[in-house]
């Protein structure tokens, strides 16, 4: 037992089942054995579980500063100062790749005056500190870190540059299922439990989603976890509240299910009060896994690079759930102009990846120029990274 499960095990023994909202809170946020709260290298990269877009090349964080860079100049008067913040920086290597690319240029040069970070995990915060070490020591620049969006310091009058990826896709979500009654929240209890009076469904067994880019074979049975879904016998006031919170959830049919993230909800309406607010002016990037809608079941794990079942080794595994942009996009309504969401493939090219490739190849040794142009290839790749992933603009 994981010191994370054997937590959940004693507050549904005590509480009875938990939602799955606090079931990813705990397993990646816990202070102490939250996933997120370990050192950033059992995280990240090869010896770790996953490995992200920047991290895989600095093309990535480069186009990122571009378009950075590009709504700035359309939208802001020469010289406006400019705040820089990442949600989620995870290593700091994006940040780290759009601060080189936007700090070479003229506009940007003397105008950059904070680079805010949001992050919980205090490891993570050490890891980034590292990485943008060379930043927070030139004078005039700020680098800063926040626990939440909500504790940032803004000056009103410069220009916001906000960037999240892989960051939503962490946020903790409730599963509701359509019922006669209304919404009912699928909870998480211990297997077997007695006591609950509550209804399992066949399909409540959970099955990995199909990804190309990842080798399924780590040996797996669902059916050895403690803990195991089970529905709700009446609707709760956040199902409730839940199930109604998008139009687009009133035409679903009885039996449906949705991931919702009402943090997620949250976060982006504090986005939109940021950048198109009371005259503030900024752009952001948010991108991640998902599409323009609603998931059904598409929360997982990830552990040394395979899919995992998401009760595998709670706290020891990197959860995700895919982003329903949609829902984004209707809490920025009213404050924020939205584009897309594109496939990161689209993005990229269009930003002018292949180019950036082609320079990079000319000035690297010959040895090192395949292996430039296979780790660009994998970001926009259709069958993997280049498809799954959105990047919408804000
Ligand atoms: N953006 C990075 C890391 C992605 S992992 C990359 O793409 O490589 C998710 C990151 O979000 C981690 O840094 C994690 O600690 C952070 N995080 C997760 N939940 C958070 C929350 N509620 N508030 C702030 N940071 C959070």
């Amino acid at each position: 037992i994981t010191p994370v499960e054997k937590i959940l095990l004693d507050t549904i023994k005590a509480n009875g089942p938990v939602s799955f909202a606090t079931y990813m809170q705990m397993c990646l946020s816990h202070p102490t054995e939250g996933y997120y709260m370990k050192s950033a290298n059992s995280i990240f990269g090869s010896r770790g579980d996953f490995i992200t877009s920047p991290e895989i090349s600095q093309v990535f964080g480069e186009l990122v500063g571009v378009w950075l860079l590009s709504q700035y100049m359309q939208n802001a008067a020469p010289g406006t100062h400019i705040q820089i913040i990442e949600l989620g920086p995870g290593r700091g290597t994006l940040m780290a790749d759009v601060l080189r690319t936007l700090m070479q240029l003229t506009p940007v040069k003397s105008a950059l005056r904070s680079v805010l970070l949001v992050e919980t995990s205090p490891a993570l915060r050490d890891a980034q500190s590292e990485v943008l070490k060379q930043w927070s020591e030139v004078p005039g620049i700020t680098v800063k870190w926040h626990e939440s969006l909500d504790d940032v310091c803004l000056d009103d009058n410069a220009f916001t540059m906000l960037v999240a990826h892989e960051f939503f896709d962490a946020l903790p979500f409730h599963l509701l299922e359509r019922s006669h009654q209304g919404w009912q929240e699928v909870m998480i209890t211990v297997d077997p439990d007695t006591t609950a009076k509550t209804v399992l469904r066949a399909s409540d067994l959970p099955k990995p989603l199909t990804d190309p880019s990842v080798d399924m074979t780590l040996p797996l049975s669902s059916s050895r976890s403690r803990l195991r879904p089970v529905l709700s016998s009446v609707p709760s006031p956040i199902s409730n509240l839940l199930g109604r919170s998008s139009p687009r959830f009133h035409e679903l049919p009885v039996g449906s299910r949705i991931e919702v993230s009402p943090a997620a909800f949250r976060i982006a309406q504090k986005i939109g009060e940021i950048i198109g607010s009371l005259g503030r002016k900024g752009a952001g990037l948010l991108v991640d896994y998902g599409a323009g809608h609603v998931f059904d079941n598409s929360f997982r794990a990830f552990k040394g690079h395979k899919i995992v079942d998401p009760f595998y080794l709670p706290g020891q595994c990197d959860l995700t759930v895919n982003v329903d942009f949609t829902y984004l996009s209707e809490a920025l309504a009213g404050t924020a102009t939205r584009h897309g969401p594109l496939t990161q493939h689209d993005f990229l090219t269009r930003m002018g990846m292949h180019l950036r490739v082609k320079k990079l190849q000319d000035a690297a040794r010959p040895e090192r120029r395949k292996s430039i142009e296979d780790a660009a290839n994998r970001l926009v790749d259709l069958m993997g990274m280049g498809k799954q992933y959105k990047v919408m603009g804000v």
